[in-house]
Formats: structure tokens, C-alpha cells, sequence
């Protein structure tokens, strides 16, 4: 796209000239299309699951008689308002997320921590659905950065690998070094995405199959926000996919210079 946004003022110097100030406003032009789009994606998305909350308390006054009924709408109104919380709190963090280019206050974070703790928030919904998380061994890797940031981000990843993938099958999170980087992998052997998708996937709001999606409780926003986490830290995110066979997630951030080692007695 080669447009470009100028705003230009005039003014007149004596009776003679005139000044003409042209300054190029692509950028902040840019941002304020980002932030437009963003308020018409969220108010559209909000619009369903408030429609739904709004029917079913309407449904569950008219059926005060029915305990079977009552007992049946409360328990969609509580997934209804669940999913709506999540939706809102997500919400939030991408847009956060968006508005920064760096992490605000970097600290140095432990990768093996971050990987045990976002397994650990996996494991309820993983040991339901009888799926094994398999993690690697240790790395002893650090990077500067958001620890809780970063866990949300390794969450998000092995949290869809769980949820797309069938009963009974197993999701591999390793960590390893490589040239300067940590990379962090989670495999799964779910139902994969086709490559026509695989480039959208990380835009909010997107879903392969919106239908699944609604059913599994997803927002569409969890790598959107992978994906801004990873960039505020000066890293990428790959995906390889085969539908049918699975899928897997690369993170790649910079590593922090491990300490150096202690002096031996040969400096002068
Ligand atoms: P959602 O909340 O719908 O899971 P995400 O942003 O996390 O939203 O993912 C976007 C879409 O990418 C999902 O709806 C799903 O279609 C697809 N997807 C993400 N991770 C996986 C995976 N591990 N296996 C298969 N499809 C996936």
C-alpha cells in the first residue's frame, strides 16, 4: 500500500507569499485505523455472547416453574457470563499489549519456571480430556522480560494444543538453546490447520472453524496475544501444521549473556 497521509496547512507571509507546511501523518493515520478496527471487532464480538446472556435470563423467568428448564438455562447463563468474562479480560491484555512496543520494566526470568508454571495451569483441562503434556528437560535459559506475560503466552500455546487435539493423544513442551535464542516448542497431535489459514491465525478474532471454536470456549484473541507478548520482547513466533497430523509452535526469543565466568588468576 503506497498512500500516503499529509495534512497541510498555509500561511501567508506579507502579501506576496504563502507557506506551505505539509506534514506526513501515515503513521499516526496508521494507528488510529488499528484502534478503529479494534473497537468495531470487539463491539461486534461482544454482541453475541451479551445477546445470549440477555435471552437466557429472560428464558429462565419464564420457566420459574420448570425446575428441569430452570436448571438447564442457569447452567448456559454460567457459561454464557464465564466465557464473556474471559473474552473481557482478554480484552484487555491485547489491547495493553498493543499500545507498547517493549516490555515496560524487563527482569531477568527463568524459561523453566515459565514453561512449569503455564503446564501446571493446563493440567485440570488436559487430565479431563485424558491428554498427556510431555515436557522436556530442563534449559537453564533466562531471557529480560515479563514473567507473567510469558507465562500467559506459553499457556495460550499449550492450552490450544490441548484443546484441538483428541482424547488420549500427548502435547510436548521443550525448551533448547540455540545461537543466541531460546526457543520454546509445544507440539501437539490434533487436528492441525490448513496452510491457507496458517497466516491468519494470529490475527484477533480469527478461528479456523468458528463453530468448534464456540464449542471449545475459545476467544480468538489467545495468539494474538502470543504474539505481542513475543514481539514486545524483541522475538518471533513459527507455526508448522498438517492438518489431520498436528501442530507445532515455535517462540524464539533473545537470551540473556549468562554471567561470566569467575576470573582464574592469569589477569595481570
Ligand atoms: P481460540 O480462542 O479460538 O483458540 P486462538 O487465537 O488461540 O483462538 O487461535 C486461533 C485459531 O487458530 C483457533 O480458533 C484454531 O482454529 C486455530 N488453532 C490455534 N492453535 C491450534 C492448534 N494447536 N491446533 C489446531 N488449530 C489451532
Amino acid at each position: 500500500d503506497a498512500s500516503m497521509h499529509v495534512r497541510v496547512r498555509l500561511a501567508r507571509l506579507g502579501t506576496r507569499y504563502v507557506l506551505l507546511l505539509a506534514e506526513d501523518r501515515t503513521e499516526a493515520f496508521r494507528l488510529d485505523e488499528v484502534r478503529r478496527d479494534f473497537v468495531a471487532n470487539v463491539s461486534h464480538e461482544l454482541k453475541t455472547p451479551i445477546a445470549s446472556v440477555g435471552l437466557l435470563a429472560e428464558a429462565l423467568v419464564h420457566a420459574a416453574d420448570e425446575p428441569e428448564q430452570v436448571r438447564r438455562f442457569a447452567n448456559r447463563l454460567t457459561t454464557e457470563s464465564a466465557r464473556l468474562g474471559r473474552l473481557t479480560q482478554e480484552i484487555i491484555e491485547l489491547s495493553r499489549l498493543q499500545s507498547q512496543e517493549a516490555v515496560a520494566q524487563p527482569e531477568l526470568v527463568k524459561i523453566d519456571a515459565v514453561v512449569a508454571a503455564a503446564v501446571d495451569q493446563a493440567r485440570i483441562v488436559a487430565d479431563a480430556n485424558h491428554i498427556t503434556i510431555a515436557v522436556g528437560k530442563k534449559s537453564r535459559s533466562e531471557v529480560y522480560g515479563d514473567e507473567r506475560l510469558l507465562v500467559v503466552a506459553v499457556h495460550n500455546l499449550i492450552a490450544n494444543a490441548v484443546n484441538y487435539s483428541p482424547d488420549g493423544s500427548r502435547v510436548g513442551v521443550g525448551v533448547r538453546r540455540n545461537d543466541g535464542a531460546v526457543e520454546i516448542t509445544v507440539t501437539d497431535q490434533g487436528v492441525g490447520i490448513p496452510e491457507a489459514d496458517l497466516d491468519r491465525i494470529f490475527e484477533r478474532f480469527f478461528r479456523v472453524d468458528q463453530a468448534r471454536s464456540r464449542h471449545t470456549g475459545g476467544t480468538g484473541l489467545g495468539l494474538a496475544i502470543v504474539k505481542h507478548v513475543v514481539q514486545n520482547h524483541g522475538g518471533d513466533i513459527r507455526v508448522w501444521s498438517q492438518p489431520g497430523k498436528g501442530s507445532t509452535f515455535t517462540i524464539r526469543l533473545p537470551e540473556a549473556p549468562h554471567p561470566a565466568p569467575a576470573a582464574t588468576g592469569d589477569t595481570p
